[in-house]
């Protein structure tokens, strides 16, 4: 038959249900419960972990653009002014003026900003022959520094930035050096111009920036000398960091971001870096990896607390509403059994047997198999209780019962105590020979027992039974076979006690 929707909703819920609320049920939803709420934890934990990084990632990046734009406009402005420089000292009319007129026209106010120092012109051996500061220029050979070395020997190089040098003319201030060619008419090397710019710019630069307590920020020229860093170090400034693994992760690609570990200190950073466009010089800046995942690591701490507290209440509680299920549950039985059993004798009672019979007779009409019915009953019982007393008379009770129990052997068998004195056994699937067959081996077993009864005729005490057996026909009520077992054991009683009457078959 098939049920309607909602009736098999409720049925499905309700299956469901009942699944749940079972003491391993619990048990099962509270696990399923903690490992939901542990996974969804771990999930939140991981994209705000993530989040972190990108935003540290992002931060980084707006920092170093900052720090790109500065640079790149500076030296910009202070190339424009080296190259004017060039194309002046090439003019033979501008060298022909004055020289505080020369000088005047040759070196813009561009190039005194607060850490720019001398233009200084210089000829193809490296003497100083221009100064922007002095007049009269002063006097020095710079023929060894490779802001020179590298024009002389190279026509095609375009603006040079030297590594840091302990500037001669500054009193050892650190000082990087932008230089230019000079090229003769005849295409020859003509000397260089020569601008300086103190490292205390970069320094300025970095200065402030907020990259948390362990990040840094670094200005390197390309070919890895270090030109400054935040946090500020002198020994740092000028050390060359060309075969760091950073730097060569840096140098792969023009912009980028990478997590990797620091040469100079061993800490693990996110490197967010970029080549300066038409510049030899690298600018990043790395937040620390535990600052970035500082705030992160205290909400995984307080998480776990939370959960482990949540886990332990909620693994707690299930194992409590679980006993208490298993509790109630053997309970619930104990008492099914107690409301299905005899009390004295321990066998099923009437209720029962009333059941059972009704399935078998159901079951017989189905298969058109045959069932039997046993009705036994002790005899001369009320004379045996009161000869020997009630409390005899009820032992007598348990060891009868005990006794048929003892005298069936399938497992479909059944044997209830009637009420009183009386007991049935259900036999289904027996023929009427099989029938007599069992009521015969009780009746002997019983009288086997071999129980005292003065007031019997036997001497012991001695069971009549009375037996029917349905033949494959239709039983439309189970209490037609009772009434008929029920009569035959009448008969058994009239004709003589202690002996089996079959009824005639139904
Ligand atoms: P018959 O041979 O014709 O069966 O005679 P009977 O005395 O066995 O039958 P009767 O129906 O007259 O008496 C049944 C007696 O069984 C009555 C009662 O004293 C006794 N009896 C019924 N239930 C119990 C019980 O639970 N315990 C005890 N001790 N005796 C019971
Ligand atoms: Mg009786
Ligand atoms: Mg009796």
């Amino acid at each position: 038959m098939r049920l309607p929707f909602s009736a098999l909703a409720r049925r499905t819920v309700s299956t469901a249900a009942s699944r749940v609320l079972s003491p391993s049920g619990v048990i099962a939803a509270g696990v399923l419960l903690i490992l939901f709420t542990c996974g969804l934890c771990a999930w939140v934990l991981f994209e705000s972990r993530n989040d972190a990084y990108n935003h540290a990632e992002e931060n980084a990046r707006n920092l170093m653009l900052v720090i790109e734009r500065d640079i790149a406009r500076n030296i910009e402005l202070y190339d424009l002014s080296l190259q004017a420089v060039v194309d002046g000292v090439t003019d033979p009319q501008v060298m022909a003026l004055p020289q505080k007129l020369r000088s005047g026209l040759l070196f813009d106010r561009a190039a005194s900003g607060k850490y720019l120092g001398s233009i200084f012109v210089m000829n193809e051996r490296g003497d100083i022959i221009l100064d922007s500061q002095f007049i009269p220029t002063r006097v020095g050979n710079f023929a060894d520094r490779d802001y020179f070395t590298i024009h002389r020997d190279n026509s095609n190089v375009g603006l040079f930035i030297s590594k840091p040098y302990a500037s001669r003319l500054r009193n050892g201030a650190l000082t990087i050096a932008l230089s230019r060619r000079i090229v003769n008419p005849d295409g020859s090397f003509g000397g260089v111009v020569v601008g300086t710019l103190s490292v205390d710019y970069f320094r300025a630069l970095l200065n402030g920036l907020s990259v948390g307590e362990h990040g840094t920020a670094a200005v390197i020229e390309t070919n890895g000398t270090m030109i400054t860093r935040l946090p500020y170090d002198p020994k740092v400034v000028g050390r060359n960091i060309r075969s760091a693994p950073v730097f060569i992760r840096a140098m792969a690609t023009n912009e980028g971001a990478f997590t990797g570990t620091a040469s100079i200190d061993g800490i693990r950073r996110l490197y967010v870096y970029k080549h300066l466009s038409g510049l030899p010089i690298i600018v990043d800046v790395a937040p620390a990896e535990s600052d970035i995942y500082a705030e992160w690591q205290r909400r995984v701490w307080r998480l776990a607390i939370v959960m482990a507290v949540f886990s332990a209440i909620l693994g707690a509680g299930s194992l409590l509403l679980s006993r208490e299920l298993m509790r109630r549950q053997r309970a619930e039985s104990k008492l099914q059994h107690l409301a299905r059993t005899d009390a004295l004798t321990g066998l099923s009672n009437r209720g029962t047997f009333d059941e059972t019979l009704r399935k078998e007779c159901q079951q017989a009409n189905r298969t058109g198999r045959p069932l039997s019915l046993l009705f036994v009953d002790i005899d001369q019982f009320k004379a045996y209780n009161d000869y020997y007393g009630h409390q005899a008379g009820d032992d007598v009770l348990r060891a009868v019962a005990q006794c048929i129990a003892l005298c069936i052997r399938r497992p479909a068998d059944h044997v209830a105590r009637y009420g009183g004195e009386e007991f049935v056994v259900t036999l289904p699937d027996t023929d009427a020979t099989g029938a007599t067959n069992i009521a015969e081996t009780i009746r002997h077993a019983v009288f086997d027992l071999d129980i005292e009864h003065a007031q019997s005729p036997y001497g012991r005490v001695t069971a009549s039974i009375g037996v029917v057996t349905s033949q494959g026909r239709a039983i439309y009520d189970s209490a037609v076979l009772v009434k008929m077992a029920d009569s035959a054991l009448y008969e058994a009683k009239s004709t003589g006690r202690n002996r089996i009457c079959e009824a005639s078959c139904v």
